[in-house]
């Protein structure tokens, strides 16, 4: 259970010192970052940032994706690390013949990397900037985190950012972020042109906006 935001272990240990809470954060892209980002900070909370989105496709999207979260972390001074892997051989391996259980798969990888990698920093926490998207389904990334968060020994944090989604997509505008019109792997590339999303309302979503 998180109590207004803060993990149950960090409140049980660390009550008087927020600033001693390191939290690490999966970024998905600079667009969905920059509310929870801002949000977290203004806690007090120690973030560190982590990059790691190997099924975004076609690969120049990815690099557009890349690239505005690096310039995110130049303008705001961010401590990101950039897992700079395009994994769209394994992503399809694991997802064909089975499309409508892919993003079940797409966020278990990306929390599990984070969890490792948290769990090697020592931080207290990890999260994803994906709980921001009122896009995503936010259930499954919960119940994803949890199961992630008992796998690893390390606190999965399962704050609700969806009510800055607007705010942060206007910040993201004012600093010129480049902004995605999808999710990111081909299934949604392709649905982001069906538009009656017949087939977003199977796997993911038709667009990301
Ligand atoms: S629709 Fe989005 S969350 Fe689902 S598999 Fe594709 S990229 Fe991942």
């Amino acid at each position: 259970m998180v109590i207004r935001g803060i993990p149950r272990t960090f409140l049980r240990h660390r009550k008087d010192c927020f600033s001693c809470m390191k939290l690490l954060m999966h970024i998905c892209c600079a667009n969905c970052a920059t509310y929870p980002v801002s949000v977290l900070k203004e806690k007090g909370i120690t973030l560190k940032g982590l990059w790691f989105n190997p099924n975004i496709h076609p690969y120049m999207e990815y690099k557009n994706r890349l690239d505005a979260v690096r310039k995110l972390g130049q303008l705001w001074d961010l401590d990101i690390e950039y897992r700079d892997y395009y994994g769209l051989e394994e992503y399809l391996r694991n997802v064909v013949g089975n499309k409508a259980a892919r993003c079940e798969y797409c966020y278990s990888v990306r929390l599990e990397e984070t969890a490792i990698k948290a769990r090697e920093i020592n931080a207290d926490a990890f999260s994803t900037t994906l709980l921001v998207s009122p896009y995503q389904k936010f259930d499954m990334i919960l119940e994803m985190g949890r199961m992630i968060q008992e796998k690893h020994d390390v606190e999965f944090h399962a704050e609700d950012f969806r009510s800055g989604y607007s705010e942060g997509r206007r910040m993201a505008k004012t600093m010129d972020l480049y902004r995605q019109q999808y999710c990111g792997c081909i299934y949604s590339e392709m649905e982001r042109y069906q538009k009656d999303g017949s087939e977003a309302k199977s796997g993911g979503f038709a667009a990301h906006r």
